[in-house]
């Protein structure tokens, strides 16, 4: 299926420093669920919510994506927000991939439930609101009340919010990072391949 002739996607953003498997399931339980022809993960760039010193570059987090999804014919991977200058935000993203799938694609963004606190301090969210609908997966966290209350919050303001029930993965990146680091263990938290690049290129030790 080329890309104007998609009618539903998804967009998986996030840094993936390293994707793992949250991110993965997340993302197929929401294409099962709402029968999307595509799910775009769309690695970031210049993330202005995240600066940590020993972020992966960008090449490196994109090839993992890349190695990550490569089994699954309805996942694909865009370096949109990598080829941009600067700090890349959501809204920007969108547009561009608007215009590349054209204006009968209906277009969801799927966030875990950390980053529903956020929506409403990222870039232009007015405009953002507008083109999208939001898919909240569950993440575990210590939020989850005050998370509930955002979503109605936000629904109230006519923010389209679907929320789509996911068993829950507690794997986040920043323990990946942690375990490597500390020479543990993070086998079964990514796929093999993203555990062999990570190890081939030192990825996330010093
Ligand atoms: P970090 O610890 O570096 O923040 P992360 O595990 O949160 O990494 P991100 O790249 O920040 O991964 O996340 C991208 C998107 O995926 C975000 O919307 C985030 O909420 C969601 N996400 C990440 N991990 C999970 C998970 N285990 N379950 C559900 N959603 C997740
Ligand atoms: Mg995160």
């Amino acid at each position: 299926m080329k890309e104007g002739e998609i009618t539903s996607a998804a967009i998986m953003g996030g840094t993936f420093d390293p994707i793992h498997y949250g991110h993965l399931l997340a993302a197929e339980r929401v294409r099962e669920e709402l029968c999307l022809q595509r799910i775009f993960f769309i690695p970031s760039g210049n993330p202005p919510h995240k600066s940590y010193e020993e972020m992966a570059n960008a090449i490196d987090r994109y090839d993992m994506v890349q190695l990550a999804i490569a089994s699954n014919p309805y996942f694909e991977v865009m370096d949109i927000e990598l080829k941009r200058e600067g700090y890349s935000y959501t809204v920007d993203t969108i547009s561009e991939l608007s215009k590349l799938l054209g204006s009968k694609c209906k277009i969801y963004f799927i966030i875990g439930a950390d980053n529903v606190l956020e929506i409403e301090s990222w870039k232009n969210s007015a405009q953002l609101i507008k083109e999208v609908e939001f898919i909240v997966v569950p993440r575990p966290g210590k939020f989850e009340e005050q998370v509930k209350d955002k979503i109605i919050e936000l629904r109230n303001k006519g923010v389209r919010i679907k929320v789509i029930e996911i068993p829950l993965v507690p794997i986040k990146s920043t323990d990946i990072r942690e375990r490597v680091k500390s020479n543990r263990s993070i086998r079964h938290m990514v796929p093999e391949k993203v555990e062999a690049y990570i190890k081939q290129n030192n990825l996330y030790s010093t």
